[in-house]
Parts: structure tokens; C-alpha cells; sequence
């Protein structure tokens, strides 16, 4: 009934769907498994993608030819770039969706794509073959009805389903999102080959009644006069935008809460995985800071064709009685109808330390592990993952080099190494704080940054994108041309300058070494010079944008590269795969059972373990004749 597919795709979440193409678009015949076809690219939580540092993610996905950051913005009813008051490496872009409008476009862009076939049903087990411990390879998945569907490679995308129960009040029960079964008999099976599992939690609020809500006692948050986009491709303008609004909880609402905290699954001890630190739910953000009477709340609508509304920040596990009292006592909220109460939901993850580089386990070669089944939250993080683990999948079918980006390339490569090296105790999201070299992974280059990599591999469709990098290439560099070619007199920029508050000139100088001021702006500069204002009007936004950043940053970014230049001479040093570190009693016991659980590739990888100290770096060199 099934051919032997080069990549089958278990689950069709973010991570799924991102894996499924990832993998198609290089040229491999996919299998999509899914257990609920109606429910593919389904966002189980806030109806939005983005946010400060998942943002640039949503850009790298889509610099790398995937499509989270084109169904954004094909679907999103609203646009805000986040932090516009700190420097650019912490611009954010997040996008209110419309979440059926977002699924919807997912599934009809994987049909449309010859490569993906689709079965719907549970996956409860993965063939394998290969005799020894040391030989195991993966050759399929069994399903539930009993049948055998044979693979080159697997992709596990499981998401919060392994074993999912749900929490309500004192209620709980099997499911792996309001709605769905849980999955079963993988876990077990993949404990038995020797996988370790462990147990994670999170949670949703309330949806309510729109039409039941006072928006005029709310703060209407709209979207950027002027919204961006995720796609470097020509995706449409957004030119309808939705309001969010903003409310708060008081003192009686929190009083409310707490009279039903004897019957919550936190407190009470039955949920014992551990939840996001992130997103608290809002009984855990009331014990923890008793002393604030007020938690803020936004009011986000789900769509355009529906009145439903999500309640971001009342995420909650209390009895359904207790969260619709309570909601009746927020500003806004007195005649509210309730959709449906929050839950909390707790699942089965595999420490990712299991995983190399690629996402590949090290236990079951062929097998890839991606998304939230690796103790990660978050649509944006689960989506990078998939994208990683579908084209390493497609690559190793292929016997191509594998596809690995370094903690310097992207916030994926911060992520992956992240998770393969120190693990995670508690659902893990990305901050910019994570990374390094964050001035130079930010979200207005990723194309610049990724895309070649893409190309180079032969990524389907990105042809086109690279032409239009290699254009905004040159057109970066003309404008830098022309401001550091341009002089100015004190007359044509003093106004401009003391009304942002910076020096006087006293003498003639360039354009380029006035931008480099703070609070100066090429905008600005553009306001008091019009031959300058001329020069640019060719150019779109997004283009003069870069320009201004890769110059007014130059000297920091200059210096981020010296230092990824310096640790990339530990990247290149490669460690043997099957090295013995029992063997060289130099080390540290803590880094010898490190070292020889997670096998790193490169001294640079080894030195980011933690329990790896300075000191045993320098033993693993002095052994390598460094
Ligand atoms: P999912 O989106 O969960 O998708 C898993 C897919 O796998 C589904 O299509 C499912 O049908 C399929 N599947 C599972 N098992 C099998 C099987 N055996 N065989 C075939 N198909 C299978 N993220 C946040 O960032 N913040 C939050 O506050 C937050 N709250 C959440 C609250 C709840 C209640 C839930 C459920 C999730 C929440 N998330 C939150 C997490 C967010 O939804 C996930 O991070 C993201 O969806 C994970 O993507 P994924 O692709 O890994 O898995």
C-alpha cells in the first residue's frame, strides 16, 4: 500500500509541517502522518507568531525557504515590531494571526507540493532494524490499525501528545490538546530502546464571547502605522489590521482566584511536570508576586470571521467555576461569555542531550527529533526544528553533508546547540539574551545571512530569493557609498542635529560619520539633505533600513565577527565520534561522563557543555597536539 519513503514526518504541528517541506523541497519523497488531518498546523495556544527573539526566527525560517514566515504574513490581521526603542539587534516583528485562516493556508500549501503524501492516523512505534546496540537504524513506522509504513528516516513531531493528559480543576483526563486524543505506545517503545523520557507542562486561557466584552473601558493596542512582514518574499502588504486591547486583573479578581487554589492541579501536587517560566499561568504569577495587585491582560481576537477572543496572560488550571468568576470581575469582562476555560496540559518529552547537531538521535540512526517533543515551547521554535531535522533527514537519504548551522549563523543554531549541549530542565524559548553574537543575527539580514546556504543546497524556490539578495547586496553597498562620499556643511545639518539633541558641526564632514552618532537617523539626515532624499527614493524601506543599520553598527558588528572569528578556530577542531574520554584521566570526572554521553563534534561544541571547564578544554587540546 505505501512505497518506502525517503522522509516520514510524524505529526503535523509547526515542527511537522516545517519538516515535511523542508525535506520535500529538497527533493524528497515525504509521508505526512498525522492523527487529525482537520487539525493540521493547528496554533494550540496564542493565535500569534513572532515576539522578541522568536521574531527573528520566524525571518531565519523563511531565509532558509521555509514557510512560517509567508503563512504569517498571508494570514496575520495585525504587525508590530517589538522593542523599536532599543538598538536593532533586539527589534522583534510579531503578528496577531488569524487562526483558521493560518491552518487553512499551511494545509493548502503542503498539498499543493508533489512530494508530500498524507496519512491520517496515530503513529504508535517506530521500525527498527540493525542487529548490535551500536547498529540501530530506523526502517518505518507502525501505526495504530496494525500496518507498517517502511522509511529511509523519521521525524518525530509529537508536540504536547505524548501521553497528554489534561488538567482542569480536579478534573484530568487523556488528550493531547482540548479536543484531541492523546498519543499512546510510543514513548514505551522508544523507552525501550533506550530513550530517556521526562515530563513537561504548560497551559492555555480562556476563550471568550467577543461580542460579550466592553472594549471602550480597554487601552486599544493597534497595530504599526506601517506593518512589516516575516517573507523576504513578495508577500501582499497587510492593509487591514485588527486591534488588540489591553486590561487588567485587581485585587478582588486575584482574590477570587485564590479561593479556588485548594482545588488546583499546581498547587494540590497532581501536576507534577514542570511549565514554562515564561508563561506563567496567572494563579502561579499570584502566588508568586503577592505583593502586585494588578497583572496586565491582553484581549487578542482569533480572526476576522469569528468573535472569538483569546485571553493572553489569564492562562489557567483552575476549576472552570473559578476562572469565569473571576474573568467577570477584569475591567471590560463583567458580562463576558465563556468559549471555553483554560487548561493546563501535561506530555512526555525526550531530553534533547539524546540529539546530535542535525536533531538526529544518537541512539537510532535516521532518526530525527524535532519540536516541542525536545522540551521546547513555542510555534516559532518547533517550527526551526522541523526545518533543521526534515533537511538533514532529505540530506542523509541523499548521503549529502549534513546541514548545521553554528551559534554565529543564526538563533536556530543558538537553539539547536542550546538544547544538544546543556539539555533543558523546563519547556525552553528563545530571548536574544540566549545569544552571543546577537548584532549579528538580526532580523533585518537573515536573507543575507541564510538564504545562500539554502541556495547552495538547491532548497526549491530560492532561486529567486538569492537573485533578490545578491540585489539588495549591491544596493546596500551604493547607498553606503554615497554617505561615505557625501559631504555636508554645518549649515545644511546643525538644525537637524541640535534638534536630536548631538553636537554642532563646526567644519564640512562625510554623511556616513554623522549616522554613526546616536539618536541620529538617515531619515533625518535624509529630512535635511534632499539630494540625499533623492538618492534613496528607489529604494524600498526594507533596503535603506539595512543600509543605515550596517553602517551606524558597523564598528560592533566588525567587532562580534573578530569574536566568532576567534572561536571559530575552536569550531574547526574536530573530536573523534568514537573517542573513549575514560581514557584521559586529565579530565575532570563530571567532563569525562559529559563528554563521553554527548559525543560533541568540535572543541568549541565540548567547551559549551556544561561541567566541561576551561581547564579540561585545554587537556582535550594538549591531547590533540594543539
Ligand atoms: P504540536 O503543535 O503540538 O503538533 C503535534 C502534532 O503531532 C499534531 O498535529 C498531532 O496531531 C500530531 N501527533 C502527535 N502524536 C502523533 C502520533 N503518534 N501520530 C501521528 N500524529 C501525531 N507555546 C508557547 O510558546 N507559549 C504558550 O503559552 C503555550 N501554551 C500552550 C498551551 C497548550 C494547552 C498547548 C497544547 C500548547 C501550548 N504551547 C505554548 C505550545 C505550542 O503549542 C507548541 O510549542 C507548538 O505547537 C509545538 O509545535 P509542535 O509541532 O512541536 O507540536
Amino acid at each position: 500500500m505505501f512505497p518506502t519513503y525517503d522522509v516520514i514526518v510524524v505529526g503535523a504541528g509547526h515542527a511537522g509541517c516545517e519538516a515535511a517541506v523542508a525535506a520535500a523541497n529538497l527533493g524528497a519523497k515525504v509521508l505526512l502522518a498525522t492523527m487529525n488531518m482537520q487539525t493540521i498546523a493547528q496554533m494550540s495556544c496564542n493565535p500569534a507568531m513572532g515576539g522578541v527573539g522568536k521574531g527573528q526566527i520566524v525571518r531565519e525560517i523563511d531565509a532558509l525557504g521555509g514557510y512560517s514566515g509567508i503563512v504569517t504574513d498571508e494570514t496575520m490581521v495585525q504587525f508590530r515590531l517589538l522593542n523599536r526603542s532599543k538598538g536593532p539587534a533586539m527589534w522583534s516583528p510579531r503578528a496577531q494571526s488569524d487562526r483558521m485562516a493560518f491552518a487553512l493556508n499551511w494545509r493548502q500549501k503542503l498539498e499543493a507540493h508533489p512530494n508530500i503524501d498524507f496519512w491520517q492516523e496515530m503513529v504508535t512505534g517506530v521500525i527498527v532494524g540493525g542487529k548490535g546496540e551500536k547498529d540501530k537504524r530506523v526502517k518505518g513506522v507502525y501505526t495504530g490499525l496494525g500496518m507498517e509504513i517502511p522509511g529511509r528516516s523519521v521525524v518525530l513531531t509529537n508536540g504536547t501528545f505524548l501521553n497528554g493528559t489534561i488538567h482542569i480543576g480536579e478534573k484530568q483526563f487523556g488528550g493531547g490538546r482540548a479536543g484531541e486524543r492523546a498519543s499512546t505506545g510510543l514513548t514505551a517503545q522508544l523507552q525501550e530502546l533506550g530513550f530517556e523520557a521526562g515530563r513537561m507542562k504548560t497551559g492555555t486561557p480562556a476563550r471568550l464571547d467577543g461580542r460579550t466584552l466592553d472594549y471602550s473601558v480597554m487601552t486599544e493596542q493597534p497595530g504599526d502605522e506601517h506593518p512589516g512582514r516575516f517573507s523576504y518574499t513578495d508577500t501582499p502588504p497587510l492593509t487591514e489590521q485588527l486591534p488588540c486591547h489591553v486590561t487588567y486583573t485587581s485585587p478582588e479578581v486575584h482574590e477570587t482566584l485564590r479561593e479556588g487554589f485548594d482545588r488546583s492541579p499546581m498547587f494540590n501536587g497532581r501536576i507534577r511536570g514542570l511549565g514554562p517560566r515564561y508563561c506563567p499561568s496567572i494563579e502561579d504569577k499570584i502566588d508568586r508576586f503577592a505583593g502586585r495587585d494588578q497583572h496586565q491582560l491582553f484581549v487578542e481576537p482569533e480572526g476576522r470571521n469569528t468573535c472569538e477572543i483569546y485571553v493572553n496572560g489569564f492562562s489557567s488550571s483552575l476549576p472552570e467555576d473559578v476562572q469565569y468568576k473571576a474573568l467577570r470581575k477584569v475591567r471590560g469582562f463583567e458580562n463576558m461569555k465563556m468559549f471555553r476555560p483554560g487548561y493546563a496540559i501535561e506530555y512526555d518529552f525526550f531530553p534533547p542531550t539524546q540529539l546530535g547537531p542535525t536533531l538526529e538521535t544518537r541512539l537510532v540512526d535516521g532518526l530525527y527529533f524535532a519540536g516541542q517533543i525536545n522540551g521546547t515551547t513555542g510555534y516559532e521554535e518547533a517550527g526551526c526544528q522541523g526545518l533543521i531535522a526534515g533537511m538533514n533527514a532529505a540530506l542523509r537519504v541523499q548521503e549529502r553533508d549534513p546541514f548545521i548551522l553554528k551559534r554565529s549563523d543564526a538563533y536556530i543554531g543558538v537553539l539547536i546547540d542550546d538544547l544538544i549541549n546543556k539539555g533543558t530542565e523546563e519547556p525552553y524559548r528563545m530571548f536574544t539574551s540566549r545569544a552571543e553574537y546577537r548584532i549579528l543575527l538580526r532580523q533585518d539580514d537573515a536573507d543575507l545571512r541564510l538564504t545562500p546556504m539554502a541556495h547552495a543546497l538547491g532548497v526549491r524556490g530560492t532561486d529567486e530569493r538569492m537573485a533578490r539578495v545578491a540585489e539588495k547586496r549591491t544596493a546596500v553597498e551604493a547607498i553606503a557609498r554615497e554617505l561615505r562620499d557625501h559631504s555636508v556643511t554645518p549649515d545644511q545639518l546643525n538644525g537637524y542635529l541640535e534638534s536630536v539633541g548631538t553636537a554642532a558641526l563646526k567644519q564640512g564632514v562625510k554623511l556616513d560619520s554623522v549616522l554613526a552618532r546616536p539618536g541620529v537617523s538617515l531619515e533625518g539626515l535624509a529630512d535635511a539633505v534632499p539630494a540625499l532624499r533623492d538618492f534613496l527614493a528607489p529604494y524600498d524601506a526594507e533596503t535603506v533600513n539595512l543600509a543605515e543599520v550596517t553602517l551606524k553598527y558597523e564598528g560592533y558588528i566588525e567587532r562580534e565577527r573578530q569574536a566568532v572569528e576567534k572561536m571559530s578556530r575552536l569550531e574547526g577542531i574536530k573530536l573523534g565520534r568514537s573517542f573513549d574520554y575514560e581514557q584521559l584521566t586529565a579530565l575532570s570526572k563530571e567532563a569525562r561522563q559529559k563528554l563521553n554521553q554527548l559525543k560533541p563534534v568540535t572543541i568549541g561544541q565540548a567547551s559549551r557543555i556544561s561541567g566541561v571547564s576551561p581547564a579540561d578544554v585545554s587537556v582535550l587540546l594538549v591531547h590533540l597536539g594543539r
